[in-house]
């Protein structure tokens, strides 16, 4: 760390700030600091609150052990969808779909991080990122906070307008950027998905702790693509999370009334503790939530790495960190896009598709996974399936659905 020979008295030069240590600041550090040439690099981590909690379970899939192995507390290898009058199983293999706690990977990686003597740390609430010439020549921005600030050589935010654990900021963000884009005539589609989940506890087994419920869309749609999410841990405890891909958010009580109703349906007369809540929405829409430019760079939620489609990101995050520290390592400018573009275009048709309402959404995933193995389905949803297996999965559905959203898409029309 220097002090800056610029006009900003006080001011703190470092290579790198991390601008938001959630999932994506946090896995940066995590590829910083095992990065041997990096090693000498000064890093200052800000965040509004180093005091973290098990806000949100990450799950994802993966072949091999790569993303965190120690960290994973429940892995399944059988999968179910369910709809009505349709149910079905498929084994994963070669793929597991995994669970890490929140709060393993935040004390996991912060733990490590407090040993290391060039990592500064700063507890606030960033206000503003602006990039500077600096008067040496050197390049890098600014990150501002109230009563200071400090430079960075590349700055990387994960800092979105709004908060995803906080419903009605979200809300009202998705709100200014439909108002942003009633003037775009391409007309982006931008759905929430958004969810609340509960870990219960029953004092008998109910459970099957061999297979993951991706999706029940035995539940009410609220005209939405709506389902459960039932991940169990053991025979008595499970996540249970009702899920929707919509634009508008619910209150608490309404994801509350569907999870009361969904539990006492499938264990009618078993009570059962709530051991944790999480609630969230996460952008599904490949509109741009990001416009900063070099030095500042973009990761996690704002810097798109979240699966339009899908909405997951935590694999995504990973790929992204780990190609940005590559890049800083072999000084190669620095690219943050993790979606390939052939994958993004199935991500916009599979977006209209469910934003235009031109098919049900139970029936889409019905229909794909009632057509394809798991494996499939999964190396299409991590981009890394082939065109022949992307042909496979789209035609699962029907071709007057698939091919007019897939025109519309490519020509950018409604
Ligand atoms: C409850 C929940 C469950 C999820 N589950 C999954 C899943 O199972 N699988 C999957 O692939 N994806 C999942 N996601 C989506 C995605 O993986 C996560 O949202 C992930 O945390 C995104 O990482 P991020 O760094 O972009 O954002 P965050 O992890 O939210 O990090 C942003 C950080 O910025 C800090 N911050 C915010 N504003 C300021 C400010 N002004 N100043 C300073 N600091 C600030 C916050 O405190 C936070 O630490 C989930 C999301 C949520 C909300």
């Amino acid at each position: 760390m220097s002090n800056s020979s610029t006009s900003i008295a006080d001011t703190f030069t470092y290579d790198y700030i991390i601008a938001g240590a959630g999932g994506a600041g946090l896995s940066l550090l995590h590829y910083l600091m095992n990065a041997p040439s990096l090693s000498e690099k000064s890093i200052l981590v800000i965040d509004k609150s180093f005091n973290k909690t098990n806000d949100r379970t990450w799950c994802f899939w993966e072949k091999d052990t790569i993303i965190f192995n120690d960290l994973v507390v429940k892995h399944w290898e059988t999968i179910s969808i369910q709809a009505t009058n349709f149910k079905k199983e498929l084994p994963t293999t070669p793929y597991s779909y995994k669970m890490i706690q929140g709060i393993d990977f935040y004390n996991f990686i912060l733990t490590a991080a407090k040993q290391n003597s060039n990592i500064h740390w700063r507890e606030t609430t960033v206000l503003n990122l602006v990039p500077i010439n600096l008067l040496s020549k050197e390049e890098g921005a600014k990150v501002e906070w109230e009563g200071g600030e400090a430079i960075g050589k590349y700055v990387f935010s994960s800092i979105l307008p709004f908060q995803m654990n906080q419903l009605a900021s979200a809300a009202a963000f998705s709100k200014s950027l439909h108002s942003f884009d009633a003037v775009n005539k391409y007309q982006t589609p931008f759905l929430w998905q958004h969810f609340k989940g509960r870990v219960v506890q029953y004092d008998q087994p109910v459970f099957n702790v061999k297979v993951a419920t991706l999706m029940d869309f035995n539940v009410p749609q609220f005209g939405a693509t709506a389902f459960m999410y039932q991940l169990p841990l053991n025979d008595k405890e499970a996540l249970v999370e009702y899920t929707l891909f919509s634009d508008t958010i619910l209150k608490n009580n309404e994801y509350d009334q569907v999870l009361d109703n969904y539990l006492n349906t499938h264990f009618p007369e078993l009570t059962y503790t709530v051991l944790h809540e999480e609630i969230g929405a996460i952008p599904m829409t490949q509109i741009a939530l990001s416009m900063y430019e070099a030095p500042i760079y973009s990761i996690g939620a704002l810097g798109a790495a979240v699966k339009a489609s899908t909405g997951y990101a935590f694999q995504f995050i990973q790929e992204q960190c780990k190609n940005i520290v590559m890049q800083l390592e072999k000084n190669k400018p620095i690219e943050t896009k993790v979606h390939t573009t052939r994958h993004q275009f199935y991500d916009a048709v599979l977006l209209h598709i469910l934003f235009y309402h031109k098919m049900e959404g139970a029936e889409i995933f019905k229909r794909i996974f009632a057509k394809n193995k798991a494996v499939t389905v999964f190396k299409f949803l991590s981009n890394t399936s082939s065109i022949l297996e992307d042909i496979q999965i789209m035609r699962s559905l029907p071709t007057r659905i698939f091919l007019p959203a897939a025109l519309r898409v490519f020509f950018g029309s409604r």
